[in-house]
């Protein structure tokens, strides 16, 4: 074993080609069989065991891979298999469970703490028995073993676990706890048998969140007893995303072995390294960014050693990835078409491994034991910082100047004032139907984008292309009757990717693919410098569309606070200042379409729920400056300018004082599938401002009936007035085929009629 004291938290397992996508798209549509799915990923496990190992990494994880997600394969393994799959098994059962089949509804996926990666939400209840089963587990490290490493084992430990299931028989999984503790403790037991002496890294990301007192006292008992169970199993556990102070004050004092925690998200956690220093427990300290692209600055991150060293010795701490690799791409290497000086500043997770390994070396050891190869990349990671410091991509000094100098935060007239006078000159009905903005995505579309990216269709033709799907979503919409049109977005591949190639200081990747769920991965668009809008970005399409009809057209943009939550962002500038300069480019194009006489303009903010902070103190300063950023992208709308956005969710309970501050003049949200139980709180608050609750689901290719939306609005009407509500569907009709959509707003038009003539 190497000893070199670095410690990797996890490792991505799509694999740099996608392969594990690829092999398990394949095994789904019957193309080939499970030993091949067995087979790649056998292969994919030694390669990337075997990249950790040759960087010199002494800390290796088994059980980080996984066909699917970790949180299903925790369930599994303690038997937590709800009851409509327990006559499956094997990986049927394994993929029943995350996708559903014909009779089976799958497990409800959600997104994994402030990460874009979605767990499976295990379900749990008091008449479930639990069992053991250990078999992945065992298998992984006699694989890893037999491959030759002596691994650490991850598991997703019994709070985080409880924290994140749901009860299906109602209730707190938390009572569970003395179902499920025993279940853990028979797994450590059988661990304890794989080896002489054994690692064991248990997650326990829960412990950043600030918790009830409920979860903290069950902090002590958990680790006391898991600590209790072999003495040859050395436990770790392991934090990340923001501080865990609370939890560490409590973990010092049982048995375990280490504790994680992250240094770069939860920079409180300084905070306790006198306490981590009095006891005997070992320190991993992640130093190295697990969830952005960025090279590791060395000499930041050595001064942060440096505070570290000044309180912990040096052989009990081992320095780490702040959480694991998961979240990052996998390796520069296959970007070939990259700006060689940007691809300069960036690090996916191998080269993340040489960049521990070398800072340990730097901090932890004697400076002469780098070698030759190891003093140069010292040197070259010196000179890509300093050059991202420096560099003219990067900094442009009008940017700076003009966000620094904007003042205008608010638009022109109170709500009041603006509705009256819109209403007056857009003279829409009560109850005016719209669309969220996409149409359907049609193969012919994406192959017409992807011929133009590549040069093998002519602009000319493109452009013709795109205007002839642009007639077709009018005349289809004026055949049904909506009232308020769109264009469709046919020249939009992605609602962020479509900006964020029109804006100055975004860089693509070619291959920096990310795990999102499943085989699902996406490409992230990355901010690297002073953001600004060389030229309109949506004018001559909304100009186009709204020639083309009577009716009105509304313009379509994605808010700044979404473009910065689904992309990667530069780590040498607060976001908060990042988006500003986002929202100064968003103006802009606000402005525009008014005088190209757009009268309503719609500022998609799908993600600002999602950025929020895991720490309730670092709520108001988001919300501080993502309310002023909305506000800023719209702040040259003029009073008769209408102003939409919509959100693709609808839990607004703790967050409707901050929607109301955004002060949109109508708001689309997701409600459909909730009735209008999720209404009520706009009308609890007195929210005054318009609503368009979604009254279909667009997730599903099933056509609601007339009679269905009927019922759903008068739900709706029965919290809020007529005069407030739009009625649309609940999100952008892109995932879904035409002969779904034309019906489904069809009879939304004619439910629309139904209940005007009622009311
Ligand atoms: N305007 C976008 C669309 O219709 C909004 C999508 C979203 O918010 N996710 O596709
Ligand atoms: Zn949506």
């Amino acid at each position: 074993m190497s000893n070199n004291k670095s410690y990797v938290v996890g490792f991505p397992r799509i694999g740099e080609q996608r392969e594990l996508k690829k092999v398990l798209e394949l095994f789904w549509s019957k193309k080939c069989d499970f030993s091949e799915v067995q087979r790649v990923a056998s292969e994919l496990k030694q390669r990337h065991w075997a990249y950790q190992r040759d960087a010199d990494i002494e800390y290796i994880s088994t059980n980080d891979f996984s066909l699917y997600d970790n949180m299903l394969d925790m369930a599994i393994t303690l038997g937590a298999i709800p009851a409509r799959f327990q006559e499956l098994e094997g990986e049927t059962l394994l993929f029943t469970m995350a996708r559903g089949d014909n009779n089976r509804v799958a497990m409800e996926m959600t997104k994994w703490f402030n990460t874009n990666y979605h767990y499976i939400v295990p379900e749990l209840s008091l008449e479930d028995k639990y069992q053991l089963n250990a078999k992945k587990i065992v298998e992984e490290y006699k694989e890893a073993k037999a491959f030759g490493i002596t691994p650490k084992i991850n598991i997703i430990g019994p709070l985080t676990f409880l924290g994140l299931s749901k009860r299906t028989d109602g209730g707190d999984a938390y009572e569970l706890y003395s179902k499920i503790l025993p279940i853990y403790k028979e797994l450590l037991q059988e661990i304890s048998l794989l080896d002489e002496k054994i690692t064991l890294q248990i997650d326990e990301p829960i412990l950043v969140k600030d918790l009830d007192i409920k979860v903290l006292s069950l902090v002590k008992p958990t680790y006391d007893a898991l600590s209790c169970v072999a003495s040859n199993i050395y436990i770790a556990v392991v934090t990340y995303f923001e501080h865990s102070s609370e939890a560490t004050k409590i973990l010092v004092n049982t048995p375990i072995w280490a504790l994680g925690l992250d240094f770069l998200y939860g920079k409180e956690n300084l905070a306790t390294l006198e306490l981590i220093a009095s006891s005997d427990k070992v320190l991993l300290a992640g130093v190295v960014d697990g969830r952005n692209i960025w090279k590791n600055d060395f000499e930041s991150t050595s001064e942060l050693v440096n505070i570290i060293t000044q309180k912990i010795e040096k052989d009990k701490l081992l320095l780490a990835t702040s959480c694991s690799l998961l979240h990052t791409p996998f390796t520069l290497k296959y970007e070939s078409k990259m700006d060689t000086e940007v691809k300069n500043w960036l690090s996916y997770a191998v080269e993340k491994l040489e960049e521990l390994s070398l800072l340990t070396q730097l901090t932890l050891k004697a400076k002469a034991s780098l070698s030759q190869l190891q003093t140069q990349t010292l040197e070259l990671n010196k000179a890509a910082n300093h050059s991202r410091k420096t560099s003219k991509l990067i900094h442009d000094k009008s940017t700076q100047e003009r966000v620094q100098n904007y003042t205008q935060l608010v638009r022109e007239g109170s709500y009041e004032e603006r509705i009256k006078i819109q209403k007056e000159q857009l003279g829409y009905e009560d109850l005016a139907t719209t669309s969220i903005g996409s149409f359907p995505q049609t193969p012919e579309l994406r192959k017409a984008r992807r011929d133009f990216k590549s040069g093998d269709l002519s602009e000319v033709l493109y452009e013709k292309k795109m205007k002839e799907y642009i007639d077709e979503c009018v005349a289809f919409q004026e055949e049904c009757g909506l009232e308020v049109l769109v264009h469709g977005e046919p020249e939009r591949n992605d609602m962020v990717e479509y900006f964020g190639e029109q804006l100055k200081g975004y860089g693509f990747s070619q291959n920096g693919w990310v795990q999102s769920y499943g085989s699902r991965c996406v490409k992230p668009p990355f901010i690297y410098g002073d953001i600004s809008r060389p030229k309109p970005m949506t004018v001559s399409w909304s100009s186009y569309a709204q020639s083309k009809t009577d009716k009105i057209m509304k313009g379509m943009l994605t808010g700044p606070v979404t473009i910065l939550n689904w992309s990667f962002v530069r780590d040498d500038m607060q976001r908060g200042d990042v988006s500003k300069q986002i929202a100064l480019a968003i103006r802009d194009e606000v402005d525009d379409l008014q005088n190209a006489g757009i009268k309503m303009i719609q500022v998609d903010e799908a993600a600002f729920k999602e950025g929020y902070p895991l720490r309730e103190f670092k709520i108001a300063a988001y919300e501080e400056w993502a309310v002023r950023d909305f506000k800023i992208a719209v702040s040259a709308a003029k009073v008769q300018t209408q102003i939409h956005t919509h959100m693709c969710y609808s839990e607004f309970n703790d967050i409707i004082k901050t929607i109301e501050a955004m002060d949109a003049d109508v708001i689309s949200i997701e409600t459909a599938r909730s009735g209008n139980e999720l209404l009520k709180i706009f009308a609890e608050v007195g929210y005054k401002q318009e609503v368009g609750p979604g009254v279909y689901d667009i997730h599903s290719p099933r056509v609601p009936s007339v009679d269905e939306m009927v019922k759903q609005i008068e739900k709706l009407l029965e919290v809020l007035p007529k005069e407030q509500l739009w009625i649309n569907p609940d999100c952008g009709l892109k995932t879904r085929k035409w002969e779904e959509v034309k019906p489904s707003l069809i009879n939304m038009v004619k439910a629309v009629k139904i209940i005007r003539d009622k009311v």
